[in-house]
């Protein structure tokens, strides 16, 4: 899952950015509505985190150009205390949840989870795949019963998959969710991530799509 955090506060931004990355997220920082507005059309985050005072181009703004331009990706903003017009403002302008300065990290993450299961369709906060077993808010998944020790990108793949386990997932697809901007993105070494993750969960689980890319494999009759 890939976040962008917009926000101008520096401590702010470096503590959110920490927390997410700890979390599991693959995180981008954008620290004015201009370079917002650039990253949310042209990088297609699994949700983003928008305070709503920022330089050069106004939050507000920014998400209504976004959901102009149809970006339907979910967006939680961030308003000052007491600025209940604010609030009222970022949610005509299409946002989908909102958190008011200051608040707790845990709060936040809590309502990111909250928002990325809602997005794909999910209904309960662990993440089940046959005898797969992931849980978001501790970051750790298991195979029947059994603690995986997953790298923080192979349980990124593994979650974004999860999540999405009912269709077939390409591998650009996972270049871009599963990396932030900065990273060195060469969509080979998605096969060796695929490769290692297999390994690890049971190498029938992850089923290769000749041509389109991989899907997760939950048998039937399991919940999911
Ligand atoms: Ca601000």
């Amino acid at each position: 899952m890939r976040v962008l955090i917009v926000e101008d506060e520096p401590d702010l931004a470096r503590q959110l950015r920490t927390a997410l990355g700890d979390a599991g997220y693959a995180v981008d920082h954008a620290p004015d509505g201009e370079e917002a507005a650039f990253l949310g059309d042209t990088e297609p985050y699994d949700a983003i985190v928008l305070d709503l005072g920022l330089p050069k181009i106004d939050g507000v703004s920014v998400l209504e150009q976004w959901r102009r331009d149809g970006i339907a990706t979910p967006v939680l903003i961030l308003t000052a205390r007491g600025a209940w017009s604010e609030k009222v403002a970022g949610f005509d302008a299409g946002a989908d949840d909102y958190l008011t300065k200051p608040f707790h990290t845990e709060e936040l993450l809590a309502r990111l989870r909250a928002l990325l299961r809602r997005s794909a369709g999910h209904a309960s906060a662990n993440l089940a795949c046959g005898e797969l077993r992931l849980d978001p808010k501790a970051a750790r998944a298991s195979v029947d019963g059994e603690p995986l020790r997953l790298t923080s990108l192979e349980y990124r793949l593994l979650h974004y998959l999860m999540m999405h386990q009912d269709r077939v997932i390409s591998r650009t697809e996972l270049v871009e969710h599963l990396y932030d901007q900065d990273f060195d993105r060469d969509s080979n070494t998605i096969e060796v991530f695929i490769g290692r993750l297999r390994k690890k969960i049971g190498a029938d689980r992850i089923e290769t799509v000749r041509g389109l890319g991989y899907r997760l494999i939950c048998l039937p009759g399991e919940p999911n």
